[in-house]
């Protein structure tokens, strides 16, 4: 995915700890807790850190199966402590088998996920808060490069074929399985195939000089 280069190279806050390193001179926070996942019970840890933080409303959020089935719940709760650009992250290891690890956030997962929060943002939050995925796919729906820091040379015909690729790119390459594409494949088809009227809509509005944030009140009288 277009991501490949935001790889979290921030300092990471290990929610699994009580001790949350210093930031200085960074642009956001990573949260992280593969351990537990982001649910209730690391919430005060969570305020806590992100108050602690100079960088409390830039948030690379990491992504496990565990939270990766909660994505209402995770968007709200950042949003509502005032974050006004997320990240998120997938958590893709393998196994010595080849096999995605029991932490890992599963391929139909991640992209229910992304969707999950793209209905909620594309509804309530445009203008307010911005979410790295949509950035990322609406620029290309405009004509704009992808910004690739991956070497698209080994992908297989799969990948060169699929009616994602521009967006996707077949991900960073260490999330990529033995057949050469994304461990998280099916995830990306779902929500960039998902996104793409909405996606579409916002790029005509801008095309018309007019604010994507139109399509909030279009949505809200359609319903
Ligand atoms: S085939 Fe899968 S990994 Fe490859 S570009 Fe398409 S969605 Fe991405």
């Amino acid at each position: 995915m277009t991501g490949c280069q935001n790889e979290p190279a921030q300092p990471c806050c290990d929610l699994s700890s009580s001790h949350c390193p210093k930031f200085s001179a960074r642009q956001s926070l990573l949260i992280r807790d593969d351990a537990y996942g982001v649910d209730e019970a690391s919430h005060p840890r969570i305020a806590a850190q992100l108050m602690a933080s100079p960088h409390a409303q830039k948030l690379q959020i990491v992504v496990n199966r565990r939270s990766s089935q909660q994505p209402q719940h995770i968007y709200r709760y950042f949003r509502d402590l005032g974050a006004t650009f997320l990240q998120f992250i997938p958590l893709v290891e393998t196994e010595d088998s080849g096999s995605l690890s029991p932490a890992s956030v599963q391929p139909e997962e991640w992209g229910a996920f992304l969707v999950a929060v793209f209905d909620l943002w594309v509804r309530e939050d445009m203008g307010k808060i911005r979410v790295h995925h949509f950035d990322c796919a609406l620029n290309i729906w405009r004509g704009h490069p992808a910004q690739i820091a991956c070497d698209g040379a080994a992908l297989p015909n799969e990948c060169r074929e699929c009616m994602v690729y521009r967006f996707c790119h077949g991900d960073c390459p260490k999330h990529r399985i033995a057949s050469g594409k994304s461990a998280l494949c099916a995830g990306y088809r779902h929500f960039f195939t998902y996104s793409a009227p909405h996606m579409k809509a916002m790029r005509d509005l801008l095309k018309q000089r007019r604010s994507p944030i139109e399509l909030m009140a279009l949505l809200k009288r359609s319903q």
